[in-house]
């Protein structure tokens, strides 16, 4: 018998709360993987359709800019039907209030406020603006205290000015309501320039301070995987993953174009999309403790 659209359609996007907390209580990770096109996008459908496992799909405002929020939310509805197993689309690093709303109205399950560069005072008062319309539209939240800067602004030795306080998190994650915490402990945005030192006994004391909020790991890529297994240990359970993904595709879509004339972009694209769906299979399983 034919499986009717209705029948596929009962895998919807879910808000990313459900799926943080039941990645928690079996001490795993959700991987949360940026998707820049419908080839990326494509990898991580393959690679969470083989592992059967949870994954939150995000993009940053620019992903949006480029491929029009509609077709963002379109591609990540049709994802979510694809995959056996609860998907979340989610707004990384949303700027502001607005930019939050639209996607909320669009369709997207979860939306980060990243108030990072603002006093602390003002990261609760606009993050808790943002969970208000959120939570009344069923959709989850992450904010951000400290600050996960990017590998060009800083240096290993300074790094550790921005890093997370717990009494902060505390009061923040109190104040605002969040569903998710990302945390500035040793990672960054953007390529490593040197070994990556994470400060797991502030994470530890984040923990404790926070209860039962999810904690993020922003920064993902290149992290050594024992230093993963390790963060999710203390309480890490979303890791976000999007320098090594662009990278790896990049890197592929230029071989292929180097290696041959042809015009065929499904043979162009395939090498890109594998590479892809590799490092998305490999996170995953750290992710998820499959190793
Ligand atoms: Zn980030």
């Amino acid at each position: 018998m034919l499986m009717t659209h209705s029948e596929t359609q009962t895998r919807q996007l879910l808000a990313s709360r459900p799926l943080l907390d039941a990645a928690r209580c079996s001490a795993s990770a959700v991987a949360a993987l940026n998707f820049y096109n419908a080839e990326t996008l494509l990898a991580h459908v393959r690679a969470a359709t083989a592992l059967r496992a949870s994954i939150i799909l995000q993009t940053t405002e620019s992903t949006i800019d480029y491929l029009g929020i509609r077709l963002v939310v379109a591609m990540a509805r049709a994802a979510a039907e694809e995959i056996e197993a609860p998907v979340a689309l989610h707004l990384d690093h949303g700027g502001s209030y607005e930019l939050a709303e639209r996607c909320i109205e669009a369709g997207y399950t979860s939306v980060m406020f990243d108030g990072s560069r603002l006093s602390f005072s003002e990261n609760c008062a606009q993050t808790r603006r943002v969970v208000e319309l959120a939570h009344a539209n069923g959709v989850s939240v992450e904010g951000e205290l400290g600050h996960v800067a990017h590998n060009d602004e800083v240096s290993a030795n300074d790094i550790a000015r921005f890093y997370t306080r717990p009494e902060d998190a505390s009061r923040f994650v109190e104040e605002t309501g969040v569903d998710a915490l990302a945390v500035a402990v040793g990672t960054a945005h953007g390529f490593y320039k040197g070994d990556v030192r994470l400060d797991f006994e502030r994470l530890a004391h984040i923990r404790e301070a926070v209860g039962e909020t999810p904690l993020v790991l922003h920064g993902g890529s290149a992290v050594p995987q024992e230093l993963l297994f390790r963060a999710i240990a203390h309480g890490i359970t979303k890791i976000n993953f999007g320098t090594e993904l662009k990278n790896a595709f990049t890197l592929a879509v230029k071989a292929s174009l180097s290696s041959s004339d042809d015009i065929d972009l499904r043979r162009t694209f395939a090498p890109a999309i594998a590479a892809v769906q590799e490092i998305s299979l490999a996170k995953i399983r750290i992710c998820s403790q499959r190793q």
